[in-house]
């Protein structure tokens, strides 16, 4: 199964990919699905009922006002969050459904949590039910948030946007490194190919420059914007304080040889507190992970290539093309939720995008590529996802710094081997879905184990 470039990068709204970007298309799709059938007039009341491990953690996610905006008919890469919304409603009890409908709403009560109740198919499950005056439920939907925004409806089989056609399809690292052989193509030509069959040569190419552009905003925005982090763990920002300190050793002429890490770190840390604020973010592959790629993307053009800016612009673009095919082998044969695998189906998966991506970029091989994503995978195995209050904070943001720079370690490491070894892509990944799969469920994104049980009283 391929999942198209346009769809492993998609850009929303932080904190979460699967408790808010996720959320957020599934109350859009029912809305839509509602205005298809022509039935917005009859309606007066909406309840939405989260489950599993959406209602455990979507408090501190942000999920109900993801809900909300989506119920609203607003989309995750264009809304406008200066226009406070829940502010609103909160203080008149009205909600304007998909835009054109008013009716009364309650945040704290349309939206209800079962906390204790895990639906079969998959931890993010959410219901919406719509009535009528006389109190008569007049259409009801379940939709499950699997991972990086993407959404399925009960009883489709597969999520909408993988059913395309491409001239190179691939399930497995083995075929993907077999087309790349047998037509003399290199990863990012085989994704390139496929998304010029999907949409356009300039589709692509400005596509590459958007996604360029969002990461490197929160990048800027993130290193200087001091401030607290929301949430009742009440920490401050770090990456504007690190920024100084880095700035002024710049200044004195600080020859120490790991500063590069703290550049790293610093990258990393931007990306993840401005997701953590809410702030516009790209999936890479999901929204607590995002900070992973664009802190190795910025290490590649800022120290790891001594080139002209055309060809760092070319480098950005084979890391991203690399990086995306890398994501559709974990999407197709395992999962990037962590609410299904733990964080190692998110920042293990971004880590091991990002080490294919550097890899590509700094001219390794095929073999070599994909002996950087398989490394890096291979030493995030198990790793628990176990946020903190609910929250993408502890320890999501210094998780993003921690694996940025062990995707660096994994590129280099791949590139002072010659593409030969014994554990294939393909292998950790499915080592990867079966420990997720053996995970209990507190590690999966309940907060319910690991620090989240330990660290903090909530
Ligand atoms: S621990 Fe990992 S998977 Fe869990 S919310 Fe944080 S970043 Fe996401």
């Amino acid at each position: 199964m391929y999942y198209s470039y346009f769809d492993v990068f998609s850009i929303g709204i932080g904190p979460s990919s699967s408790h808010t970007v996720g959320p957020m298309r599934a109350a859009l799709a029912f809305i839509t699905s509602l205005k298809e059938k022509k039935c917005l007039q009859n309606i007066t009341r909406i309840q939405v009922t989260l489950y599993g491990s959406l209602a455990l953690t979507g408090i501190g996610h942000g999920t109900p006002n993801a809900v909300i905006y989506g119920l609203m008919g607003l989309k995750a890469d264009t809304i406008d969050l200066s226009q406070n919304y829940i502010a609103k409603i909160e203080e008149t009890h009205k909600l304007l459904l998909a835009g054109v409908k008013e009716i009364d709403f309650r945040k704290n009560t349309d939206i209800v949590l079962e906390k204790q109740t895990f639906l079969p198919r998959h931890s993010n499950g959410l219901k919406f039910q719509v009535f009528n005056s006389d109190g008569e439920i007049l259409y009801e939907d379940v939709y499950y948030s699997i991972g990086g925004g993407t959404i399925i409806r009960d009883g489709e089989e597969q999520p909408k946007i993988v059913q395309k056609n491409v001239p190179y399809p691939f399930n497995t690292g083995a075929e993907l490194l077999k087309i790349c052989r047998e037509n003399r193509m290199s990863i990012a030509d085989v994704v390139f190919r496929n998304e010029e069959a999907l949409h356009s040569f300039k589709a692509v190419k400005s596509y590459t420059e958007r996604l360029l552009h969002v990461m490197n905003n929160c990048i800027e925005k993130g290193i200087v914007t001091e401030g607290k982090l929301p949430g009742e763990l009440n920490l401050s920002r770090r990456a504007p304080t690190i920024y100084r300190r880095l700035e002024e050793k710049f200044h004195q002429n600080d020859e120490d040889p790991l500063m590069i890490v703290d550049w790293i770190n610093l990258w990393a840390f931007a990306v993840a507190e401005e997701n953590a604020c809410g702030g516009q973010i790209v999936t890479a592959p999901t929204m607590g992970s995002a900070g992973v790629i664009p802190a190795v993307l910025r290490y590649f053009s800022r120290f790891a290539s001594k080139k002209s800016p055309f060809d760092i612009a070319i480098g950005q673009g084979l890391f991203l093309l690399t990086a995306s095919a890398v994501c559709s082998l974990y999407r197709t044969n395992a999962s990037i939720s962590g609410a299904e695998v733990g964080c190692q189906g998110e920042i293990g998966v971004a880590a091991s995008m990002a080490a294919a991506g550097l890899t590509a970029a700094m001219g390794g091989s095929t073999a070599q590529i994909e002996n950087a994503a398989e490394i890096a995978m291979e030493h995030h195995l198990g790793l628990t996802c176990d946020p903190v209050c609910g929250l993408v904070q502890v320890p999501c943001i210094e998780r993003n710094a921690i694996s940025a720079v062990k995707a660096v370690n994994a590129a280099r490491l791949a590139i002072r081997g010659n593409g030969n070894h014994l554990v294939t892509l393909d292998s950790v990944i499915k080592t990867m879905l079966e420990t997720g799969q053996n995970l209990s469920s507190g590690y999966k994104e309940t907060s319910l184990a690991g620090l989240a049980k330990n660290a903090f009283t909530c």
